[in-house]
């Protein structure tokens, strides 16, 4: 196979002009070219408003070597791409069937593995189908009462189900799961595209079908998935699981268990403490989302305020505030909403989320800083949780229930907003105004504020005074990390800690290629067994 780099055409290019580039970059006839595919595709918005797409194209052709002697070989090179594999085992006597704990990503992917490999897993599920779970937080949403199993954080499909279905990860990945994740994924339902454009997503919408698609293929390879079913107990035997209580009432004896829960499972994390798992506070980020007409971030971008081709424009920023604090955007929902990404009673959190189309009028990010142990103000390995319930309590009380909401402009003068400006909320869940400087401690307060203030260099009008904050954005990342050895078990023997709430992942394919590498741990030691 050759791979083209470096192949530059307008963004309103059509299929056939690509092809001829091709033709043309490879000194090759027509007919000489046998197949091609897009490997990468990028955007340069350098001499905006003329943008273009950059490709990374991987071409066969009639007499590879022929070919390759008239060549650039700066932008033309042979290559090969190896295929992500997966084991296969006929010993499943060796093991108890193997139970995943959660049905996000981390456990989704895991379980395929492990069914694919023939050792028929079980998924227990706190959460709802992911049907039932969509009528349940549209509720909530329209303001009944949360359901503090089937939310916006649990449920079949994870945290990601809601969320704008980002797909780019920077984890290194030799292996090739980063392209088997994103390939399933285009089995399950998701468009072709993912696997080479920069920034692939797909959207709560696309995500609700994906999921269910990949439940019956896991089910169809002799795996099963129970919902409403929450680990409630783990049994040892000298640093050995033997077992786990399911939904406080079940006993059910297990030799090999995956722990995929996510990083909201608080009552799962302390009874991990309590059965005396080695665990650590950890690192995360709080702060708040902020809202900007889409308009704005598209002027910035491709310098025109709608691009019919490109959709809604994303962007990244980030800041060292003044106290050494790192200010960044984070989670960036181009034509999305804000949500009530809630979990537990009287405890309020934010989030963002898109439908494939990223039609809302309005942008929206996490503004975050960075927090660890010693902001905390204690110490143990839930300290991290019980920071992270303090914000939340506290963004409860201050919204009356509902999410808290400040214009920027009044954010800065300490004082609660009246009336909104020109930008209007893009929101799902009940709002009230509020002050948020009355929510998070005074030094995230000002690192935010300076943060966004010095991101109007960057997009102009990004700090203006009718930018909609809302609070608190407090679940970006697993507050905890459940230590793993070399083998990928937790301090109890047989237990395996997975995905973004174990802290080994931070998103949806990171979390989804843990998965992966879990399985992989697993039926190779089954194997290994034989
Ligand atoms: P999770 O997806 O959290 O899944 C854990 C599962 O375990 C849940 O379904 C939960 O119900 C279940 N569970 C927990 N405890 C138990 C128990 N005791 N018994 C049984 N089941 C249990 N990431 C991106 O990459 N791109 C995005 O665009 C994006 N947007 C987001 C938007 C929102 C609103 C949210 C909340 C998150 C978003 N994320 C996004 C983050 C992403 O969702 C997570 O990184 C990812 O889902 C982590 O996967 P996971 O499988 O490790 O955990």
């Amino acid at each position: 196979m050759l791979t083209i780099q470096q192949l530059k055409l307008p963004v309103s290019h059509t299929e056939n002009e690509l092809e001829k580039k091709i033709i043309k970059t490879l000194k090759i006839k027509k007919e000489e070219l046998l197949s091609w595919s897009i490997r990468k595709q990028s955007l340069d918005a350098r001499k905006k408003p003329d943008l273009f797409f950059v490709y990374t194209i991987d071409a066969e052709v009639k007499k590879e070597s022929t070919v390759l002697k008239r060549v650039d070989h700066k932008i033309v090179m042979s290559t090969k791409r190896v295929p992500y594999t997966y084991l296969h085992t006929d010993n499943r006597d060796r093991l108890q069937r193997p139970v995943v704990v959660g049905s996000g990503p981390a456990g989704l992917f895991c379980a395929y593995y492990l069914a694919r490999a023939g050792l028929s897993p079980l998924v227990i599920e706190r959460g709802d189908d992911v049907d039932s779970r969509m009528k349940k937080v549209q509720s909530f949403w329209d303001g009944k009462a949360l359901d503090t199993e089937s939310n916006v954080q649990f449920g079949e499909g994870g945290a990601g189900t809601f969320s704008d279905g980002k797909l780019n990860t920077l984890v290194k990945d030799p292996a090739g799961r980063n392209l088997e994740v994103l390939r399933l994924f285009v089995e399950c339902g998701a468009p072709d595209e993912i696997l080479y454009v920069q920034k692939p997503h797909l959207g709560t919408d696309l995500l609700v079908t994906i999921v269910k698609n990949l439940r019956k293929k896991i089910e169809a390879l002799g795996g099963e998935i129970r919902f409403r079913s929450a680990l409630t107990g783990i049994h040892t035997e000298k640093g050995q699981l033997t077992g786990i209580e399911i939904n406080h009432r079940e006993q059910l004896s297990v030799s090999t268990l995956v722990l995929a829960v996510g990083h909201s499972a608080r009552d799962t994390f302390s009874l991990l403490e309590k059965s005396g798992f080695s665990m650590q506070a950890k690192a995360f980020a709080v702060g708040l989302r902020i809202e900007h007409p889409q308009t704005l971030i598209n002027q910035y971008q491709y310098g025109c305020r709608e691009h019919e081709t490109l959709g809604a424009a994303a962007y990244k920023l980030t800041h060292k505030a003044a106290g050494g604090r790192g200010v960044y955007s984070f989670c960036m929902c181009p034509g999305g909403y804000v949500v009530n990404a809630s979990s537990e009673e009287g405890m309020l959190a934010v989030n963002g989320m898109s439908y494939q189309d990223r039609a809302s009028k309005n942008a929206n990010s996490a503004i975050i800083v960075t927090v660890t142990p010693d902001d905390y103000g204690n110490t143990g390995p839930l300290s991290g949780v019980e920071f992270q319930r303090g914000l939340e309590r506290a963004a409860w009380r201050l919204g009356g229930g509902r999410i808290p909401l400040q214009l920027f402009g009044d954010f800065k003068e300490n004082r609660k907003s009246t009336g909104l400006g020109q930008v209007t909320p893009c929101l799902k869940g009940d709002w009230s105004f509020a002050n948020l400087r009355e929510l998070l401690p005074a030094g995230i307060s000002s690192a935010l504020q300076e943060g966004i203030t010095y991101f109007d260099r960057m997009i102009p009008g990004f700090s203006r005074d009718d930018a909609i904050l809302t609070g608190v954005e407090s679940r970006t990342s697993s507050p905890v990390r459940i230590e793993r050895n070399a083998e990928m078990e937790s301090s109890i023997r047989g237990v395996y800690p997975c995905g973004e709430g174990a802290g080994y992942a931070g998103g949806i394919t990171s979390a989804a290629m843990d998965g992966l590498k879990i399985g992989e741990v697993i039926v190779k030691k089954v194997i290994n067994f034989c």
